[in-house]
C-alpha cells in the first residue's frame, strides 16, 4: 500500500510556519477530536476521516453529501425574492398609475372612483403578498438543508 513515502498523513500535513512556531500535534484538541468509529465517515476524495454530519471535508473542501435543498429548494428560495420583488413593482407601479389618474381626473366622481379603486387594489396586492410571502417563506424554510 505505501509507495515508500514516510509522511503517513500527506493530506493534513501542517502548513509550513509563517510567524509561528509549527503547532506540535500531541493530543488533539476536543474541537478537532476525531468522530466515533462507529460513526466516522471518510472523505472520498481525501481519505479524511470526517463528521457524518459534515457537509464538505474540512481538508479539502470535497462535497461530502449534499444539502437538502436540492433544485427545488433553491428554485422556491428564487421564486420567493422574486415574488417580493414582483410585488414591490406592483405596488409602487399600481401607486404611481394612481397618482396620474388623479392628475388627469377631471370630475370629482372619477376622483373618488380612483381613490377607491387604489385602495382596494392596493390592499389586494397586500394581501397577496402577505400571503404568498408567508407561503413561499414555509416553503422555503421547508426545503432548507438539515444540519
Ligand atoms: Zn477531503
Amino acid at each position: 500500500m505505501h509507495s515508500g513515502r514516510m509522511n503517513n498523513d500527506p493530506w493534513n500535513r501542517p502548513r509550513p510556519p509563517t510567524t509561528e512556531p509549527p503547532v506540535v500535534r500531541r493530543n488533539a484538541p476536543a474541537s478537532a477530536a476525531p468522530p466515533k468509529a462507529g460513526n466516522a465517515k471518510t472523505c472520498p476524495n481525501c481519505d479524511a476521516v470526517v463528521s457524518p454530519k459534515a457537509f464538505d471535508c474540512p481538508g479539502c473542501g470535497h462535497p461530502l453529501r449534499k444539502a437538502r435543498r436540492g433544485p427545488i429548494g433553491w428554485t422556491l428560495k428564487w421564486l420567493f425574492i422574486a415574488f417580493n420583488l414582483v410585488m414591490a413593482v406592483l405596488l409602487f407601479a399600481g401607486l404611481g398609475s394612481v397618482g396620474e389618474t388623479m392628475n388627469t381626473a377631471t370630475s370629482e366622481a372619477e376622483r373618488a372612483g380612483t381613490a377607491i379603486g387604489a385602495t382596494i387594489g392596493t390592499g389586494l396586492v397586500l394581501v397577496f403578498w402577505m400571503a404568498g410571502a408567508v407561503i413561499l417563506g414555509l416553503l422555503v424554510l421547508l426545503t432548507r438543508p438539515k444540519k
